[in-house]
């Protein structure tokens, strides 16, 4: 079998965003260094791609993504630019959360606006124990009555 792999439709032809330019995954193949990784890949290995605190790879509902003018493979965005163009900040809503590609790392802004809980611990602050509003004792001293 001589199958030609093709990746068009899966893989962006770029991972650069394409209003400012940031490459959203420094760790990721682009489709033709994919095509061309596979097709060396003649154990079936698969291709290492590695995705980290540096990247942005993520997947909007489609509405937020036509929202921002864009076409379903139509290039990738940053999270800042896609934010700037819809005008809004992303809130978990937009992000499919049964999505693979929404459960990989990435940077702290893309995790904080998909609302990830593997957030480190000193970022949860609701099991604080407050101090007892006793504090405001009325506390005169008792008058000395002198006659
Ligand atoms: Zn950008």
């Amino acid at each position: 079998m001589n199958e030609k792999v093709d990746m068009r439709g899966l893989v962006p032809e770029s991972w650069a965003c394409i209003d400012c330019g940031i490459n959203t995954a420094p760790g990721v193949l682009n489709r033709v260094r994919i095509e061309q990784a596979l097709a060396a890949d003649w154990n079936n290995q698969g291709v290492e791609q590695t995705v980290d605190e540096w990247s942005e790879v993520y997947i909007v509902k489609p509405s937020v993504w036509r929202a921002a003018g864009m076409e379903q493979m139509g290039g990738c965005l940053c999270i800042g630019c896609l934010e700037g163009r819809i005008g809004r900040t992303l809130v978990p809503k937009d992000f499919p959360r049964k999505h693979p590609l929404n459960r990989l790392p990435g940077t702290e802004r893309l995790l904080s606006r998909r609302g990830d809980v593997t957030f480190p611990s000193w970022a949860d602050d609701s099991g604080r124990h407050g101090s007892e509003g006793d504090a405001l004792k009325s506390d005169e001293s008792p008058g000395e009555g002198e006659r």
